[in-house]
């Protein structure tokens, strides 16, 4: 008799496209840092499904605001206004400071929304000739998987035999001030600067002190829009409202997703000021789902359970915890050799080869003493939990992730 875990597996494995290779668990259950699977085991959530469940699972401000919404209106399409677009527009513009909201439903969604605005900026606002906008994007950027996103990714599984492929972008070194600057400095047609300010897909790859503060004023200097993916970053995950918010650093367009609605719900968002998403008239882009009701009362729900229970704050300081807490024991460690992150979103480094299937056994070990996490690498595993962590969960997370390191040394 199979397991109700292996009959789920096993369901997946017979009918649904084999385009994910989850960690055998099946989860049915979630409530704050915790998720039990379908034999009733509890397990912390340490990937908060890639940094979307900041606010934790099944928030019951966020659940009630969307239960709520779905009991009265659920879609109207923009054929139609709503009552609570305009809302959460005027919510979140606020929140975050900007003159403008384009809602979307998915990260890479929001991605392509930017990209389009950006060229139709360059076109009519900074004079490009039609057609020769280029965007500069980075070396192992992650942004989403649409064709014209992969085009300028370099991850061979993620493009090849995708062809062909969009043209018009520019990839550079990540964290490279000097090649941005070379680039900006010899080509007219660069209408923007696409950027994580933290790789998270590419390991949790942290960029120098400056480089973000740098670009952002390269950019300002060539009239180039600078362009943030926040996808991941954003919502307090790093310890602040938004990771460029740690250099001051305000985004010509801010792409939001994930954590917009706490995972509840797809939503996502692009942010600009009039300057910019005044290009955008009726016609030029859409969605049918993109600003639905029950989209921004989740976000709404989800952004102000950001500020009144201070996720930032406690992300910036259990970050900290956790990346000394994890380096005293890596100092005289012979399976992992570096902690690295910001606040929330963290990685260790295992020692052995990129291709190798330790971090994947790692995690695996990881489930099966009661926490979940995913490696990026065949040496890198990323640490991502709900940022409504408190210390004594953390602390026995710690003791959960270092007692399962030794039993690899
Ligand atoms: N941008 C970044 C920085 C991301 O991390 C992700 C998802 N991992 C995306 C975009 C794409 O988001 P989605 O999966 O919702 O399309």
């Amino acid at each position: 008799e199979k397991t109700a875990s292996q009959q789920a597996i096993d369901l997946e494995n017979k009918y649904g496209a084999h385009n994910y290779h989850p960690l055998p668990v099946v989860l049915e259950r979630g409530e704050g840092v915790y998720v039990w699977d379908v034999e009733g085991k509890k397990y912390y959530d340490f990937l908060s499904a890639y940094s979307a469940v900041n606010q934790g699972h099944c928030h019951p401000k966020i659940v009630g605001a969307m239960t709520e919404q779905a009991q009265r209106l659920t879609l109207t399409s923009r054929a139609f206004y709503n009552d609570m677009l305009g809302k959460y527009e005027k919510f979140a513009c606020e929140f975050f400071n900007f003159d403008k909201l384009l809602p979307m439903n998915t990260g890479a969604e929001a991605v392509e929304t930017a990209l389009k605005i950006c060229r139709k900026w360059a076109y009519e606002k900074k004079g490009i000739d039609e057609n020769e906008a280029e965007i500069v994007v980075c070396e192992n950027n992650f942004h989403g998987r649409t064709t014209t996103i992969i085009s300028f990714s370099n991850d061979p599984v993620a493009r090849k035999n995708f062809g062909p492929y969009t043209k018009g972008f520019i990839k550079i070194e990540y964290d490279n001030i000097g090649e941005l600057e070379k680039h900006l400095e010899s080509n007219k047609n660069i209408a923007g600067f696409l950027v994580e300010p933290i790789q998270g897909e590419a390991g949790v790859y942290v960029p120098s002190e400056g480089y973000l503060s740098k670009a952002k004023a390269l950019c300002e200097k060539h009239n180039v829009l600078f362009i943030a993916d926040e996808v991941q970053t954003g919502i307090a995950r790093t310890g602040k409202l938004l990771a460029v918010d740690h250099e001051n650093v305000k985004p010509d367009l801010l792409i939001l997703g994930k954590a917009l609605s706490g995972g509840a719900y797809p939503v996502s968002a692009v942010l600009a000021n009039d300057s910019v998403m005044g290009v955008i008239k009726p016609g030029n882009h859409g969605s049918t789902f993109g600003g639905n009701p029950v989209a921004a009362a989740v976000a709404i729900a989800a952004l102000s359970v950001v500020r009144n229970e201070k996720l930032a704050e406690n992300a910036e300081k259990l970050g900290k915890l956790f990346r000394s807490e994890l380096d005293k024991y890596i100092q005289k460690s012979k399976i992992a050799s570096l902690v690295r992150g910001k606040g929330l979103l963290n990685a260790i480094l295992i020692n052995d080869s990129e291709d190798s299937d330790t971090a994947w056994n790692i995690c695996l070990k990881l489930r099966d003493n009661g926490l979940l996490a995913k490696p990026t690498h065949g040496n890198i595993i990323r640490f991502a939990p709900p940022l409504v962590m408190n210390e004594e969960q953390l602390m026995d997370c710690v003791s959960i992730i270092i007692d399962t390191l030794k039993e690899f040394e």
